[in-house]
């Protein structure tokens, strides 16, 4: 462990050390809602937390345009299937979760309410995924191997060359049409481990709309791990 005594970092500022870094730098992570001071290993903190408070303007700027965290709670709101949807506690009832309308109840200790919630959204998120692995592997022909979720921050889907399909339970969290379209893009690579013409080609077979759900990926995907 380094004994460089703690650095005073601006607020939202976190800190990391890299064996890689060649300089010290800042960068964005929104998915956490911090700015991160990269400082290379051989660099004192202190003078690392020099540049931080030289870039505090920057850094301000960066996280006032960062969409703020949203803990799962009584009245705060949820994307379900990309439609919002309030989050309701309901006390002295047994601990389970139900869609009514546009709100989202959950019983249970109130303590217990995010952990429940979470569950539930992961759990949704694998039948949901499960119901449309099903149907393009009718299409295509061939089925995956292990199915797991994962809380992946730079990819919503992935294929092993052994057939073993990953997504982010987030998906669930977006419109329809996007978590179908990254199971269709997951379970063409089962035949193409490419992304050449006869992929997207695939792509397109198994879903109708691939530009839209890309394009919304790319703009609001991110927001998504600001929930829980
Ligand atoms: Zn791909």
């Amino acid at each position: 462990m380094r004994k460089d005594v703690d650095p005073k970092l601006p607020p939202g500022v976190q800190l990391r050390i890299s064996a890689t870094a060649r300089r010290v730098s800042l960068r964005v992570d929104a998915s956490k809602g911090v700015v991160l001071l990269i400082v290379p290993r051989r660099v004192s903190l202190a003078r690392a937390a020099v540049f931080a408070q030289e870039n505090r303007r920057w850094i301000g700027r960066k996280l006032a345009g960062l969409p703020a965290p949203v803990p799962f709670a009584d009245g705060a709101e949820v994307p379900v299937g990309g439609v919002i949807h309030t989050i309701r506690h309901r006390g002295g009832m047994r601990g389970t979760v139900w869609i009514e309308g546009q709100e989202i109840h959950v019983a249970g200790r109130p303590e217990h309410l995010a952990r429940r919630l979470t569950d539930w959204l992961k759990a949704e998120a694998k039948r949901q995924i499960l119901a449309l692995v099903e149907r393009h592997a009718a299409v295509i022909g061939r089925r995956p191997g292990r199915l797991t979720l994962r809380d992946t921050t730079t990819r919503w889907g992935s294929c092993s060359p052994n057939g073993a399909l990953a997504f982010c339970w987030r998906l669930i969290l977006a419109p329809k049409e996007v978590m179908d379209y990254v199971v269709a893009h997951e379970m063409a690579h089962l035949v193409e481990l490419n992304h050449g013409p006869r992929f997207w080609t695939l792509v397109r077979r198994l879903v109708s709309d691939v530009d839209g759900p890309k394009g919304w990926l790319s703009r609001h995907g991110i927001r998504l791990h600001r929930y829980g």
